[in-house]
């Protein structure tokens, strides 16, 4: 198998030990973990533990993941009990959607209202 290039990324680093994070789940594909400036009261990151930069750099071969991420944010979101009134997953891809860590992650969103459109 190709090895992969280092990732530089702050999330990189959470998933080698380098720096710490609140872990919510883990398992062989994935890491969840709290955001350390969360904007509503439940805010939890998804991510792959293969360096996928973005959503749209994603490969054939990667799709299976992206579905098991979508999976365990509802499944995080059922555990909070988010599911009964309501949450939100969102995912940025690129600078214009104000992506700042190019490893891809999923926000699971929860514990207020949201508006629509979002900003
Ligand atoms: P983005 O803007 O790329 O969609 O989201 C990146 C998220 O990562 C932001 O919500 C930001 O607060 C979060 N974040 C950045 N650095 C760290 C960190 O060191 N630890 C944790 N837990 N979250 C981080």
């Amino acid at each position: 198998m190709k090895e992969e290039p280092e990732n530089t990324t702050i999330f990189g680093k959470i998933l080698r030990g380098e720096i710490p994070a609140e872990v919510v789940h883990e398992d062989i594909h994935c890491l969840a973990f709290k955001d350390i400036q969360p904007v509503a009261p439940q805010h939890i990151l998804i991510i792959p533990k293969r360096h996928i930069p973005r959503l749209s750099e994603a490969t054939e071969e990667q799709r299976t993941i992206l579905g098991h991420l979508l999976f365990v944010a509802a499944k995080i979101a059922r555990d909070l009990g988010l599911d009964r009134e309501g949450f939100r997953v969102v995912v940025n891809d690129g600078e214009r959607a104000c992506q700042s860590v190019f490893h891809l992650h999923l926000h699971l969103l929860g514990g207020r209202d949201f508006s629509w459109p979002p900003g």
